[in-house]
């Protein structure tokens, strides 16, 4: 039964007894079951739960139509959560907002002022938390957004000289921004971003906290800047950046004729929590009972697996090993084999 979407669990005396779906085309479908198997693969297509269980609304690179059906059908049955506010799967970053209106490299530029190691980062309120040479990896420790920070004559050097290292979006791009290369087209990029809403000018760092807006404090992203600047000067950067990062764009000019910040966003594969479940995968509620005839497998139920509280940890592989092997028991399972 393709296109067709679980909505509602079938309760009878406390136990699962099936499930209510919808078609493609709206059709009400009832299906009456000994067993359900949760397997919708979690949250990343929801903005409202990425929200409250982890702390924003990440971007995403996977499957959209997850939208926590199945997490929901089974908290609403009385199911536990289980580490469902842990972080999420996240290998890269880019800019939030991806640009597609001119040329490939031209499309890259936002892509190379996002994460390159060689820009100032703070997080949403304005502090600098990640040695920036990390962040196409380790972008996700900042949040689900973070900015990097530009003042004219460093937005001069790029569009002369282009940035020092290879810099791109990793696997969002196979292009990116090659090293040494005049970024000629930065400021029609730029404004570009502007008139989107994910790149923000201003004439001094006050006014370009109040145009980020949100948690951004003016006076911590000014501290960033002056703090950034003694280690472009050479003082020792407490987050250990190499001091050749600093060599070519070096820091943000204390006053400037204006500022620019490019939203950052680390790409979320998948969320990792969900409802808890015990070795046969039943979907357990607060007290450790099981909800009779539920199951729960895959990103539903995966943070189970990342915890040394529970016995999961043996399965080998992060999340198709879970994957495959919660399925393979739950159906078992729920089969009565
Ligand atoms: C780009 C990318 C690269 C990845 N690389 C790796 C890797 O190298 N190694 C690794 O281990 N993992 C990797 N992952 C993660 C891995 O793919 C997922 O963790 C895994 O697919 C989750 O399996 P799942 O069965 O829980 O969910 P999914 O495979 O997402 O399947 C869930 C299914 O449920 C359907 N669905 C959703 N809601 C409903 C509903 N209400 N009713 C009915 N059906 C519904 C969806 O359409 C989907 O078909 C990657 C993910 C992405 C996006």
């Amino acid at each position: 039964m393709l296109n067709t979407a679980g909505t509602e669990l079938i309760m009878e005396d406390g136990k699962v007894a099936g499930v209510k779906a919808v078609t493609a085309d709206g059709a009400p479908v009832t299906i009456h079951a000994k067993s359900v198997i949760l397997a919708t693969g979690g949250f990343p297509g929801n903005a409202d739960m990425k929200t409250q269980y982890i702390g924003g609304n990440w971007n995403v690179y996977g499957m959209m139509q997850n939208t926590g059906a199945g997490i929901q059908m089974a908290l609403t049955a009385g199911a536990a959560p289980y580490n469902i506010d842990m972080p999420p799967m996240a290998h890269f970053v880019g800019p939030s907002v991806i640009t597609r209106e001119f040329s490939h490299e031209d499309n890259d530029i936002p892509y190379g002022l996002a994460c390159t190691g060689e820009c100032l980062a703070v997080n949403t309120k304005g502090v600098r938390t990640l040695n920036e040479a990390l962040l196409p990896f380790e972008g996700y420790t900042v949040g689900a957004r973070f900015y990097t920070i530009y003042s004219k004559e460093q937005i001069d050097i790029l569009r002369t000289q282009g940035i020092s290292l290879d810099a791109a979006g990793r696997y969002l791009s196979q292009g990116g921004i090659k090293a040494d290369t005049p970024l000629a087209d930065i400021d029609t990029v730029l404004q570009s971003g502007i008139d989107r809403h994910f790149i923000y000018k201003a004439a001094t760092l006050d006014e370009l906290a109040a145009a980020i807006g949100g948690d951004m404090d003016a006076a911590a992203l000014k501290a960033a800047v002056a703090d950034y600047g003694t280690y472009a000067a050479g003082a020792a950067d407490p987050l250990g950046k190499n001091a050749d990062l600093y060599k070519r764009l070096g820091a943000p000019a204390a006053t400037s004729e204006y500022y620019i910040a490019v939203t950052g966003s680390p790409y979320i594969y998948m969320t990792c929590g969900g409802v808890d479940v015990n070795a046969d995968m039943q979907v357990l509620k607060a007290d450790g009972s099981p909800i009779e005839g539920l199951y729960a497998v895959g990103a539903d139920s995966m943070g189970v697996l990342f915890t040394n509280k529970k016995g999961y940890a043996n399965y080998g592989g992060v999340s198709m090993g879970y994957v495959f092997t919660s399925g393979y028991v739950a159906g078992k399972n729920a089969a009565g084999k």
